[in-house]
């Protein structure tokens, strides 16, 4: 039975899916104008969790990720420069180009980070028809209007707006304290945003109302009833997303349809650096790259985030992912070592499971597999750590290759040779010798085995 925490009650909830045996998931994706940070990653890592949870419990899943090409402003308030457009600037390229580009790198980070990549990736401007058509019945239904800069959602035409976030009535009307401009409420959003010289930007399109683009929150709606449905069960993104985005994609959803537009809302937490929000302004802005770059590997850092539940803030520093990377490799090292006698214990998989099933915790279920590996009659290991790992991807049985220096062969043969000679002392002295390099070298049955400790298995 698998429970997840639903930001819409703030509850845990046993999760039960519209349709038997499917799930739709949508997860809010990138913005591609730039590089995506270990903090976004973070909350890709969670989505994959959850998604890789509800395979191992049997369901189809069937899940969505949209790549935001267009339309995402520099402020939430519907203000400030598009993203791309500014990006595009920057670099003097096209803004397809520029798409393409960065969704490359997240890809190729997905890959790295053994993130399963969703069933769709959805690009906005793949479908501008989708949203204008959504605009389209919400001005039949009367819930716009058209101010100078745009067409906008009248929020207080909902009796439930911001019910994700918890808003109060006093945060919808508080227009004294904020600059409305032509906004009739606060809290209203942009649908379609004009463009404010046409012919200038490079991605506008026409519309009834005027040539222009959509606004960010209007495309996860319509892309994600588009191919999941007027109602769907899972929908997930970043924290930050609660307040603003997510508020307004069930805002115009419900508007539309008159039916409960998503059962589940999960929300990963941040990751932080020095006590903040990992971000652009703010700094720990290290991209996988950059950490492999310093002798740090994608799956290290996966590991480190799996060590935090989802819902918890996570710390980073270099400090906490050479841990993490210390752990993760000592765990590959116990599990290369272990014979496969072909058997599954249950016992281990089931409690592996509740951990897992009690709102992805994480932790728990490391917890479990450590103690499991630590318990010397447990049967079984092998098969079952398989199983395991189909849940949290850290290639937990696959045993990479390493090469070993020539410094270090010479090292070792030298080793050898004082051995056969008898020289006890000088073998000694230069298995330290070894050891300090960060090797290990073991003398089997079936001849000397050289290991790197520390950085690879
Ligand atoms: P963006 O490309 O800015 O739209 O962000 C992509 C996703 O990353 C969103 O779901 C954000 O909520 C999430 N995100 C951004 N910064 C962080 C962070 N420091 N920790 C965790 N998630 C983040
Ligand atoms: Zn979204």
């Amino acid at each position: 039975m698998l429970r997840l925490y639903n930001t819409l009650t703030r509850k845990k909830e046993v999760f039960k899916p519209i349709k038997k045996g499917e799930v739709g998931v949508y997860s809010c994706g990138p913005t591609v104008y730039w590089y995506q940070h270990i903090g976004n990653l973070r909350t890709y890592i969670f989505s994959d969790m959850l998604k890789r949870t509800l395979m191992f419990d049997g369901f189809n899943v069937r899940h969505v990720m949209n790549v935001t090409d267009v339309g995402h402003l520099t402020s939430d308030a519907d203000t400030g420069e598009d993203k791309m457009e500014r990006a595009a600037e920057r670099e003097g390229k096209k803004a397809k180009d520029i798409a393409a580009h960065y969704l490359k790198l997240f890809r190729d980070d997905f890959n790295r980070l053994n993130i399963i990549e969703p069933t769709i990736w959805s690009k906005a401007t793949d479908n501008i028809k989708e949203q204008i058509d959504f605009i389209k019945k919400l001005e039949n239904r009367g819930y716009i209007y058209k101010t100078g800069d745009g067409i906008y959602f009248d929020t207080s035409k909902l009796k439930d707006y911001g019910k994700l976030a918890k808003l109060r009535k006093e945060d919808i009307k508080a227009g004294k304290r904020i600059s409305l401009r032509e906004k009739r409420n606060n809290t209203d959003f942009a649908l379609w945003k004009f463009s404010e010289e046409p012919g200038k930007r490079q991605q506008e399109w026409d519309s009834p109302w005027g040539i222009g683009f959509p606004g960010w929150h209007l495309e996860c709606s319509a892309m994600s009833m588009k191919y999941l449905g007027e109602r769907f069960d899972i929908h997930t993104g970043g924290m930050d997303h609660i307040q603003i985005h997510h508020t307004n994609e069930i805002a115009q959803s419900e508007a539309l349809t008159g039916k409960k537009f998503v059962n589940y809302w999960l929300h990963g937490a941040w990751l932080l650096f020095k006590g903040e929000k990992v971000s652009k302004s703010k700094g720990g802005l290290y991209t996988i790259s950059e950490l492999e770059k310093q002798g740090y590997s994608a799956l290290s850092f996966r590991y480190l985030v799996l060590t935090t539940h989802y819902r918890k803030p996570l710390n980073f520093t270099l400090e906490n992912l050479k841990t993490a990377q210390t752990s993760y490799h000592r765990l590959k090292n116990i599990i290369s070592e272990l014979n496969n006698d072909k058997k599954i214990n249950k016992e281990y998989l089931e409690k592996f499971q509740k951990e897992i099933n009690d709102d992805l915790n994480t932790p728990g279920s490391l917890q479990v597999l450590w103690n499991f590996l630590r318990d010397e009659k447990a049967e079984g290991k092998i098969e079952t750590i398989k199983k395991i790992d189909e849940v949290l991807g850290l290639d937990l049985l696959k045993i990479e290759k390493i090469e070993i220096p020539n410094k270090i062969k010479k090292l070792v043969s030298e080793r050898e040779k004082a051995r056969k000679e008898k020289d006890w002392k000088k073998a000694d002295e230069l298995r330290d010798k070894i050891n300090k390099e960060g090797y290990t070298i073991d003398d089997t049955k079936e001849g000397t085995k050289v290991k790197k400790h520390g950085n690879k298995v």
